[in-house]
């Protein structure tokens, strides 16, 4: 071979090797070949604002602009809107595993808990359970049917070690809260709809927003409505377990509160910015249209600083499980009602028959327990809402709450007491164990190192 000949070939090798490199760093080759997805109207799209209370978003009457999003679809668009629906479960990993196989928490078991009264904070790799290989999830439904199915979760409990993503193609999460919140996260849906959605097959997209869950970011300058505040974290840990505690004063108590309000409403605002880029992507591929089906809801809500408690995942008072609901379809929503109702909203575009009971459970929390000895993060809880009353159970005890809050003792009752059962026995053995949920779990802060 001649020398100049080698010369060209080295080059040409090198040019080839160059635009690979490139193609891979900067675009995706998914991207360069692939021409739009054609118009397909049917999409069905279940998003979940994560940790997002129903009376700390406008569209449910807050006086804070917090939700403009949600109030534009409720208001101007007619979307069927519930403001008194209850989340299945008290944390992420119970009321996602509801909404995606249409069952209680009792019933699919995928949940927290403490095994045989053991202390809580010891051996706690023990205490979390997956969503089991059974029943059927929305994501196999729709992918029985022919669907490319997508999940994109800002949360990473929603990722193949909780057994959440079973029926998704596509799977994108995140290894710890807070990395991938507003343009972070539909950059992630951006690049899942290249690589999991074909122009010839409908779409089934589950999106978890998480930008209103812990870490709070700081609130920037310039807003009008909320003062400009550093973020907050369970990294300030003292703050917490001094609150939990009982050991801080009025002032200091008042100003902790303060500061929580604001980081954790401007994580509220930042989570519907976030869901309006999304919806804004999905016009531009041209996945919506007026066959789209889509429901909105919530997993739980937050504790902040009500009955003396902070955080998510325990106790099923109105501030950790009233969350609201919308759908694109399926009629008007009678309150109160199940946000469980979501999953005959997704699969069938209408609402469930009958609608299932407004119930809820928790099982003790696996986090921080040593902070609230005696409090409800020890407990296992039951709830079950009748028009303006509920039915509240927690281990031995029982009593009715109104909604504002007056509570008066009850003898238990019989319906409630069938379901408390129900509830003692799926926590009674401890399950399959896995250690990646359990890894997962402790690096996003669930569970104590
Ligand atoms: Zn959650």
């Amino acid at each position: 071979m001649s020398q100049r000949r080698s010369l060209l070939l080295a080059g040409a090798l090198l040019l080839g090797l160059g635009v690979l490199a490139w193609q891979k760093a900067w675009i995706s080759p998914v991207r360069l070949f692939k021409a739009p997805p054609e118009p397909r109207g049917d999409t069905v799209l279940f998003v979940v604002l994560d940790s997002v209370r129903a009376d700390r978003s406008s569209v449910c009457g807050y006086e804070r602009p917090t939700t403009p999003t949600l109030e534009h679809l409720a208001k101007e668009q007619g979307w069927s809107t519930a403001c008194r629906a209850y989340a299945p479960g008290s944390w992420t990993l119970p009321s996602h595993a509801s909404y995606f196989t249409g069952l209680e928490v009792p019933e699919h078991g995928a949940h927290s808990l403490a095994a045989g009264g053991q202390a809580l904070g010891q051996n706690t790799s023990e205490q979390v359970r997956p969503l089991g290989p059974e029943p059927q999830t929305l994501a196999e439904h729709f992918l029985s049917q022919g669907y490319d199915t997508v999940s994109v979760s800002g949360n990473p409990v929603v990722s193949a070690a909780s057994g959440l993503t079973r029926g998704f193609e596509e799977v994108r999460a995140p290894s710890r809260f807070g990395s991938w919140y507003g343009a972070d996260l539909t950059r992630q849906l951006q690049h899942a709809l290249e690589v999991g959605s074909s122009r010839d097959k409908p779409l089934f997209l589950f999106l978890n927003i998480a930008d209103a869950h812990v870490p709070w970011g700081p609130v920037p300058n310039g807003l009008d409505w909320v003062p400009a505040r550093p973020g907050l974290d369970w990294g300030q840990g003292t703050l917490w377990a001094d609150f939990l505690g009982g050991r801080m004063g009025p002032d200091e108590r008042s100003a902790l509160l303060g500061h929580l309000g604001d980081v954790y409403d401007y994580g509220v605002s930042r989570a519907d910015q976030t869901l309006a880029e999304a919806l804004d992507l999905l016009q531009d591929w041209k996945r919506l249209g007026p066959g789209s089906r889509i429901v909105i809801t919530s997993d739980h809500g937050e504790y902040l600083g009500e009955d003396g408690l902070l955080d998510h995942g325990h106790y099923l008072g109105e501030p950790n499980n009233q969350v609201f609901l919308l759908s694109s379809q399926g009629g008007p929503l009678l309150e109160p009602i199940s946000a469980l109702a979501v999953h005959g909203l997704l699969r069938d575009g209408a609402l469930p028959e009958p609608l299932p009971r407004v119930r809820a459970a928790a099982f003790p929390h696996v986090q921080r327990s040593e902070w609230t000895e005696g409090k409800w993060f020890t407990r296992t809880s039951a709830a079950e809402w009748r028009a303006d009353q509920k039915v509240m159970w927690s281990d031995e005890e029982g009593w009715t709450e109104g909604l504002v809050g007056k509570r008066s003792a009850a003898a238990p009752d019989p319906d409630l007491s069938v379901y408390v059962s129900a509830i003692l026995e799926s926590g009674s053995s401890v399950g399959e164990v896995d250690a990646d949920l359990s890894e997962m779990l402790r690096a996003a802060g669930y569970m104590e190192e």
